[in-house]
């Protein structure tokens, strides 16, 4: 099967900006920022998209959570304030058919998105 652009980051293939791992998640900068922080969450284990979550996968899912809350403490955006943001799909802007958890902060964001 072919890698995912994600785990050739994981696989140490592909150069990236990581700022956390453990065993089962991964935490880079995003390439392409569109905030002052933008970091992004990745699970190690392959899922295309949240379409495709099992139930064994929600824990998963917490644990990035718990990432997403560290790092935001770690960046000084727990009191200003943050966005996380799951895409799904075309119509959710999802590039990279890897979940991941985007972490942005350090600007005042809108609602609705765009
Ligand atoms: P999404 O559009 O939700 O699938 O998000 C994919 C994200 O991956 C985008 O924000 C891209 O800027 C980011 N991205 C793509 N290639 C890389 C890379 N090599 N290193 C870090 N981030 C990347």
């Amino acid at each position: 099967m072919t890698k995912t652009l994600f785990t050739k980051i994981i696989d140490r293939e592909i150069p990236a900006d990581i700022v956390y791992e453990d065993n089962e998640i991964i935490s880079f900068k995003d390439i392409n920022p569109q905030a002052p922080i933008h970091l992004l969450i990745v699970p190690k284990k392959v899922i295309p998209t949240l379409n495709d979550l099992d139930a064994e996968d929600f824990e998963l899912i917490g644990k990035m959570f718990k990432v997403a809350q560290k790092l935001a403490k770690d960046n000084n955006l727990s009191v200003s304030g943050f966005r996380t943001v799951f895409n799904c799909n075309e119509d959710g802007g999802q590039t990279v058919y890897h979940i991941h958890l985007h972490l942005l902060g350090g600007r005042q964001f809108q609602w609705p998105p765009g």
